[in-house]
Formats: C-alpha cells, sequence, structure tokens
C-alpha cells in the first residue's frame, strides 16, 4: 500500500484492518511515518509511544487484541494517566509524572483494541484556547501552521487533521474539545456531563470537564463514543446505564427535525462574518431537508463567560492544590526554610503565567466575604443558564450556532490578551455550564489562499447525543466539507 492509500479516518482504518487490506503494523508503522514527517512543524505530541504502538498492533495482527477499534491508531490528550510514558498536562509542575494507573477510557480503548501513537499537547492544566499556554511549545494548525489549532485540545485535533492518527480523545470544560475541532476542520463530541467516567482525568474543573472524541467525521465520532461510554463506580458522576449503540443509530435521519436558533447567539457581538455567513447557509440546508426552525430564546447566554471564569478558576484553585512539591509535581531546587517556602517556590517554578492566574482569581473568588459576591451568584446565574436550555429544548431537538466566533487566529494574537482569548469560548461554555452534550462539525472554508475551516456547532439536552450525532450526519452526508484534507494531504475522494 502507499501512504496516498493508507486511511485517515477511523472506520476505514478498522475496516482496512479487519480485511487485510493492511495489517495493524503496517498502518502505524505508516502513522508513524506521518508522525515522523509532519510532526516536526505541527507539534501535535508531546510524547510517542512507537514501540508499545508497534506491540500493540502485532497483537492485533495475532489475532490477541480484538473489538471494534483493533488495529487503529488513536492519540489520547496529555492530561489523560497512562500506566506508561508520561502525563504532563504540557506543565513544568508534571513534566516527569508518570501515572501508576490508565485512565477509565485508556482502560476501554485498550479493550477495544486501539493501538496509542502518544499523548498529545494542549493548553497546560487544559486552560486555554489556542494550545499555546503550553511548557513544550505551540502547536500549529495545519491548514495553515502560523495559526493556532484551538485548544485546549489543540494536539488531538491537529493530529487528526494533519493525518497523524484516525481518531483523538479531549477533554471539555468551556469549548476544549469543540473549539480546536472547529478550527481544525474536524468532528469534536462533548458528552452529556455523566456520560463519559473521568477516572484517570487530571481534573480542571470538575463539575464542567468531560472526555471525548475527535475525529474527521461524524460516523467516526459515533464509533469513537462507544467505546468511551458506559458505567464506572470511581467517578460518581458517571450514570450507572448502559449507553445507546450511537453508530447504529446513526444513519437514521430524524424525520422533522426541529432546530432552535436563538437569537442571543446570531446577534453575539465579536462573530466574524465569515463564520455567520457558514453558519446561516448550514441552516438553509437544513431547512432544505426538511428541519423546522425555532425561534428560541437563551437570555442569560450573555454572563456564560463571565460565570464560566468564576466558576471554573474557583474549582481549578482547589484541584491544583494538590501540585505542591511534595503530594504532587515539581518541587523546587532552592534551599527553603521551611515547607511553606517549599510549597511556594515549587508552585512559583512550576506553573504557567494562565495556571497561575486561574488558581489566583479561584482563591480571591472563594474567599471568606467575596464567596457570595462572586462564586455563589455564578451558581446562580449557572442554574438560570441551565432552566433557558430546558424552556428552548421543550420546543426544539436541538440548537444550531457557530462553535467558535472566527476561524483560527494567529499565532501569537491574542496571547497578551487574556479577555480576547476566553471570548472565544462564547458559543461553547454555557453547554458545559449547563450539562448538556454538544457537536462541532465543519461548515465552510474561509476564502483565499490558505482557506480555514468554519465549525457549526449543534447542542442537545442532557444524553441527547444520538439526536445530535443523527442531526449532524444529515449534514454532512449533504455536504463535503469533511473530505477536504489540509495542503499536502491526499483528498477524500469517496465516503469517509
Ligand atoms: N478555553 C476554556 C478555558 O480556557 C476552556 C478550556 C477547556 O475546555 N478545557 O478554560
Amino acid at each position: 500500500m502507499t501512504d496516498m492509500n493508507v486511511p485517515d479516518t477511523l472506520l476505514a482504518a478498522r475496516e482496512a484492518v479487519a480485511t487485510k487490506q493492511i495489517s495493524a503494523v503496517e498502518l502505524t508503522r505508516a502513522t508513524l511515518a506521518r508522525i515522523e514527517k509532519n510532526d516536526p512543524t505541527i507539534k501535535a505530541f508531546n510524547s510517542l509511544a512507537v514501540e508499545r504502538a508497534l506491540q500493540q498492533a502485532a497483537l492485533v495482527d495475532d489475532g490477541q487484541r480484538t473489538g471494534p477499534l483493533a488495529g487503529v491508531p488513536i492519540a489520547l490528550k496529555d492530561n489523560l494517566c497512562t500506566n506508561w510514558g508520561t502525563t504532563t498536562c504540557s506543565s513544568k509542575m508534571l513534566a516527569n509524572f508518570r501515572a501508576p494507573y490508565d485512565a477509565h477510557v485508556v482502560q476501554k480503548l485498550e479493550q477495544a483494541g486501539a493501538v496509542f501513537l502518544g499523548k498529545t499537547n494542549l493548553d497546560e492544566f487544559a486552560m486555554g484556547s489556542s494550545t499555546e499556554n503550553s511548557a513544550f511549545g505551540a502547536t500549529r494548525n495545519p491548514w495553515d501552521t502560523a495559526r493556532v489549532p484551538g485548544g485546549s485540545s489543540g494536539g488531538s485535533a491537529a493530529a487528526v487533521a494533519a493525518g497523524l492518527c484516525c481518531g483523538a480523545i479531549g477533554s471539555d470544560t468551556g469549548g476544549s474539545i469543540r473549539q480546536p475541532a472547529a478550527l481544525c476542520g474536524v468532528v469534536g463530541l462533548k458528552p452529556t456531563y455523566g456520560l463519559v467516567s473521568r477516572w484517570g482525568l487530571v481534573a480542571f474543573a470538575s463539575s464542567l470537564d468531560q472526555i471525548g472524541p475527535l475525529t474527521w467525521t461524524v460516523s467516526d465520532c459515533a464509533a469513537l463514543l462507544n467505546v468511551l461510554v458506559g458505567p464506572d463506580r470511581r467517578d460518581s458522576t458517571c450514570i450507572d446505564q448502559p449507553a445507546p449503540d450511537y453508530l447504529a443509530q446513526l444513519n437514521q435521519p430524524i424525520k422533522g427535525l426541529r432546530l432552535g436558533v436563538a437569537k442571543e447567539f446570531s446577534a453575539a457581538q465579536g462573530i466574524d462574518p465569515r463564520v455567520q455567513a457558514a453558519v446561516n447557509q448550514a441552516i438553509q440546508q437544513y431547512q432544505a431537508m426538511g428541519a423546522e426552525l425555532v425561534d428560541i430564546s437563551l437570555p442569560h447566554t450573555d454572563y456564560g463567560i463571565a460565570a464560566y471564569y468564576v466558576i471554573a478558576p474557583c474549582e481549578a484553585s482547589s484541584n491544583l492544590a494538590r501540585y505542591d512539591g511534595v503530594h504532587f509535581g515539581h518541587r523546587t531546587a532552592h534551599a527553603v526554610d521551611d515547607i511553606v517556602e517549599l510549597f511556594s517556590r515549587s508552585r512559583a517554578e512550576g506553573f504557567g503565567e494562565e495556571v497561575k492566574r486561574r488558581i489566583m482569581i479561584g482563591t480571591y473568588a472563594l474567599s471568606s466575604g467575596y464567596y457570595d459576591a462572586y462564586y455563589n451568584r455564578a451558581l446562580k446565574v449557572r442554574r438560570l443558564i441551565k432552566q433557558d436550555f430546558d424552556q428552548a429544548f421543550g420546543r426544539c431537538d436541538a440548537i444550531i450556532c457557530p462553535t467558535s466566533p472566527t476561524p483560527a487566529f494567529a499565532i501569537g494574537e491574542r496571547t497578551s490578551d487574556p479577555l480576547s482569548m476566553y471570548l472565544a469560548d462564547t458559543f461553547t461554555v454555557t453547554c458545559n455550564i449547563a450539562g448538556i452534550c454538544g457537536i462541532s462539525l465543519p461548515c465552510g472554508f474561509t476564502d483565499g489562499p490558505r482557506p480555514l475551516p468554519i465549525g457549526l456547532q449543534l447542542l442537545g439536552p442532557a444524553f441527547g447525543e444520538s439526536t445530535i450525532l443523527r442531526a449532524a450526519r444529515m449534514y454532512e452526508q449533504a455536504t463535503d466539507w469533511h473530505r477536504r484534507r489540509p495542503a499536502g494531504q491526499s483528498q477524500v475522494a469517496r465516503e469517509g
């Protein structure tokens, strides 16, 4: 097989291995060769597991490993614990951390026969929207390497878009799967809070964090989600119910799909006209397919960013207290007088700027006298945002809106202005705040010599994954965006 024929989509790879058009070892080697060639530019991976990947693949070829992902090369965000290699969270704090166990999703993927290529770059502790806040350097967008891939799962999104894996796992606290998926032209899904166990995911904001898939196609997304879901007693928020087979249900179009269009989303400031135009066209496409548009209102949307940037830092300040150089993480080599100095020097050396900013904001907002004014008030806003969605989903099956207000921005463009970086999350945070599900899929490209992908977001009610996947699949079947590839990669001509 020539490199051009090596599949870059998950289901095609699974099929090729299952029918022995390619061996799992050959597929792994071909993918590793692409990484060797292109990752020095893209920088999607923090670390590779070459030997281990080839061993896992050889076991598939020997028939000793089977399952729905047998032989499929997968990349893992570097905040998922693995009992091999390092789990760094792209932080100096955990640069040498070797987790003693595999995260629940890593175990599930392993049991499904997946081949792990390595760990992907992220904004430090998943705090950011560009993957520039990484102690190991920024990841580049495969469509234009002068631009960011989005974040915080930028390494995972870029790895998929650059053909460096057939699917990747990310985490999403305020948009970190969907926004990089949008900026890299791939599909990314944030599951409902409670659908996927976070056991072994390094916690950022525990009431918001979820793990989910990044892939080229909606079918690949459903196939990967099928493996991630399921009960786990080690995460008490994980629901104790078997999940449906998302892939089996995928090709049933939804008759009379009711799509909510929120006036607050379309009127939002800062939305790039190219994004608005592409999303408007997608809405028309849905209408042409028989969907009914429903005007809805999500009146508290405007407070989403403010509430998120109180709640998430509060939880982070608590979750990150364990990195003190004693319990976990980097310890200063400096001579110290007492334990307090040991803690403070270790933390000052180990954490990057953005993480420190969040810890300070969170500690302040939780402190006596400010708790009610900030944290409690943010929780009240959270309830109102949730009520907005509850009411909206009484009238529609899914809500349609942009994923990101802009296409990929230039590296360095927003690093000195945290507020402008936070605004990248305008359309994604309310989904986490309300605990519902959301998917991003490509819906167009900008013009020009280096076209940039534009992402469409579909939000669904809690445990409405099947609905948003089927609705996304309807759109994908009617369009060709998912077949485009960045320059230098072979384009996908047939159904992928
Ligand atoms: N960009 C958001 C933040 O910086 C969301 C991050 C995430 O979802 N992990 O917090």
